[in-house]
């Protein structure tokens, strides 16, 4: 296809403004799927995706239009639409998306206005030049103001009020005239026909039947059928076993030429051999310089996961295996924890890769798991020169510490004017600072601050959304890292550290933290034979102490000596349930015990 009738580009919203439901009718109006196939967000393939309306991976699509108006009309035109990740969680596999493009379509549901996600993304469409659609969506709803929200919309990314379009994902309404829109506004891709190929990776999927499948835009020069293909960042070769690109199927063809974006298939089996971000290039005749933005995938939040029952050990590690296949950023290695068991330190990206891994874990997998509270990555700089990195706060190191560094990230948070005060209360007592604050309308304000992902990834969504009446929206991306004055609590039984326990806490919260573990293991501990002090400590220094006291337990005492197989009985189901009690040093604890510890509350 000559470049000059493609266009590129992406719809980014906030989740729940539309984004399937109008990439749904796109593909029906295109014809690229039939009335009949049609199903609600028809891209959406994950079960667990469209049970919480997320989208985890993206994909693109290639869809005909020719427009019906203006100076194009008539003229067929190859629209590909490539899908985003929209949650914070994916930003880096976002902003590949978003480099793929030429365009974008900033989609806002016209009852809820603009939200902290639209933000987020609508920064990183700015950041990799695309140009901007402004849309309103659920314009048939009775409760929308678009008028209200175009005002909002025209001031934020500075175009005229009669710019933004309006339309109707669900009926279909305005749709045609976006897709218009698309081919007059988005520019064609520009890349050298003649120059070596180069091109971008911006998704990997595994396929348990054909390996992995990677998504990639051509920059220049041409990738044919047959050929040997390298990846610039390792060097590693390949076949192309297939090359094509997805309406919404796949559908083979002889290559992918300038601008031209689709999927290639070489048989690795593995998503860390076709990495987000990588340049593609020929093995003979190949480009030597990649494409700017590559990086790694860096996981920002650690959890320790535990299999219920202890003989689910190797299942756990076979099913990690498997996900790891189609997710470069999950990381593992195994742990041994002395409360817990054998088990695994898992790395995400953020808080929403963990929940959705360790549901797939459950749900797919089937098996129970105790995670341990998520904790970020700390750069502890130690006086003697040494920089250990702990993604485990029981391996905090003791010697004589010079700094310890922490992540931190950029918040952007949107909420009605009244809660202005109530947030930045909020984010005080989580240590942020703010940057910066602008009112997008009269009764809107967009809050910017820069927050410690510590202080993110425990509960504070939760906190926001109750503190706000559920109004205020939430995103951020990591940024950089600072020097916090942090310290190790440790938890003791008897005198013996609960390594599942050990928290990573700014000083002025140690004393907080060491009193709410104390009095919350005293109440799931049961009474011992002998009495079990409870501490919370800062290295030798207890900082606060309960007790459980003794009892003596005698459970024959109950029979009253009658019945001998009664007796029995009841000594065997002791015994079943003292299997599931793990021993911390000489004393016995449940396991729901800890379990019940580690939940946030
Ligand atoms: P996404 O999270 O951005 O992908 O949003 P979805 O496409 O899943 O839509 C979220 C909800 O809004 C679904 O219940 C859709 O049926 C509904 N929805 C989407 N577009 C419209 C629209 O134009 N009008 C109305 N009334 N509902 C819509
Ligand atoms: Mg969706």
């Amino acid at each position: 296809t000559d470049p000059a009738l493609i266009r590129n580009f992406c719809i980014i919203a906030h989740i729940d403004h539309g984004k399937s439901t109008l990439a749904d009718r796109m593909l029906q109006l295109t014809g690229v799927v039939e009335q009949r196939q049609m199903r609600a967000q028809y891209l959406d393939r994950m079960d667990i995706e469209r049970e919480r309306g997320i989208t985890i991976k993206s994909q693109a699509v290639r869809m005909p239009w020719a427009p019906t108006e203006g100076g194009d009309s008539g003229t067929a035109h190859i629209l590909n639409m490539i899908d985003t990740p929209g949650h914070v969680d994916f930003t880096y596999e976002v902003s590949r998306s978003l480099a793929a493009c030429e365009g974008c379509v900033l989609l806002v549901d016209a009852a809820q206005g603009i939200e902290a996600q639209t933000l987020a993304n609508l920064y990183l469409a700015m950041e990799n030049e695309l140009t901007i659609i402004p849309v309103l969506n659920k314009i048939d709803l009775p409760a929308a103001q678009p008028e209200k929200f175009a005002a909002e919309l025209a001031h934020l990314i500075g175009c005229d009020v009669e710019d933004v379009l309006k339309v109707s994902a669900k009926t279909g309404e305005g749709v045609d005239r976006l897709l218009d829109e698309v081919v007059k506004l988005v520019p064609p891709p520009v890349g050298v026909k003649e120059a070596p190929a180069r091109a971008m990776i911006f998704d990997s999927v595994y396929d348990a039947y054909r390996g992995v499948v990677t998504y990639v835009k051509v920059v220049d020069g041409k990738l044919n059928k047959r050929e040997r293909i390298k990846m610039l960042s390792t060097g590693a070769t390949h076949e192309l076993l297939e090359i094509g690109a997805s309406s919404p199927e796949m559908t083979p063809s002889d290559g992918l030429a300038v601008g031209e974006v689709g999927y290639l298939i070489t048989g690795v089996k593995d998503v860390r051999q076709s990495k987000v971000g990588d340049t593609i290039t020929l093995l003979h005749k190949g480009a030597t310089e990649a494409l700017p933005g590559y990086s790694d995938p860096k996981p920002m939040v650690f959890s320790g996961l535990y299999p219920l029952d202890g003989s689910d050990y190797p299942e756990l590690r076979d099913a990690l295996d498997k996900l790891q296949l189609n997710d470069a950023a999950l990381v593992y290695e195994p742990e041994t924890s002395a409360a817990l068991g054998f088990g695994f330190r898992v790395g995400f990206l953020g808080l929403l890769h963990l929940e959705v891994i360790r549901e797939r874990l459950e749900r797919e997998f089937g098996l129970a798991l105790i995670a341990t509270a998520p904790n970020v990555v700390y750069r502890v700089v130690m006086e003697d020169g040494e920089e250990p990195i702990v993604t485990n706060p029981s391996e905090f190191p003791t010697g004589k510490i010079a700094e310890v560094y922490e992540p931190v990230v950029r918040a952007t948070l949107l909420a009605p004017s009244e809660f202005i005060g109530a947030i930045m209360e909020l984010c005080q007592t989580r240590r942020g600072s703010l940057l910066g604050m602008d009112y997008l309308s009269e009764d809107r304000v967009e809050l910017r601050y820069t927050l410690p992902l510590a202080e993110i990834v425990f509960d504070f969504f939760d906190a926001l959304k109750s503190k706000t009446r559920g109004y205020a929206s939430l995103d951020y991306e990591p940024t950089s890292e600072q020097s916090a004055a942090l310290v190790k609590v440790d938890i003791l039984l008897h005198g013996d550290k609960v390594d599942a326990f050990s928290a990573i806490v700014h000083k002025d919260k140690a004393y907080a933290y060491g009193v709410r573990m104390a009095s919350k293991l005293r109440e799931l501990i049961p009474r011992q034979q002998f009495e079990v002090p409870i501490q919370a400590a800062i290295g030798s220094r207890v900082i606060a102490r309960e007790t459980v006291r003794a009892i003596r337990k005698d459970v024959l005492a109950k029979c009253y000596g009658g019945d001998i197989s009664r007796k029995r009985k009841l000594l065997e189901k002791q015994k079943e349930g003292k299997k599931r009690m793990k021993v911390v040093g000489r004393v016995e604890v449940p396991q729901e015990a800890f379990i019940a510890a580690l939940s946030s509350d």
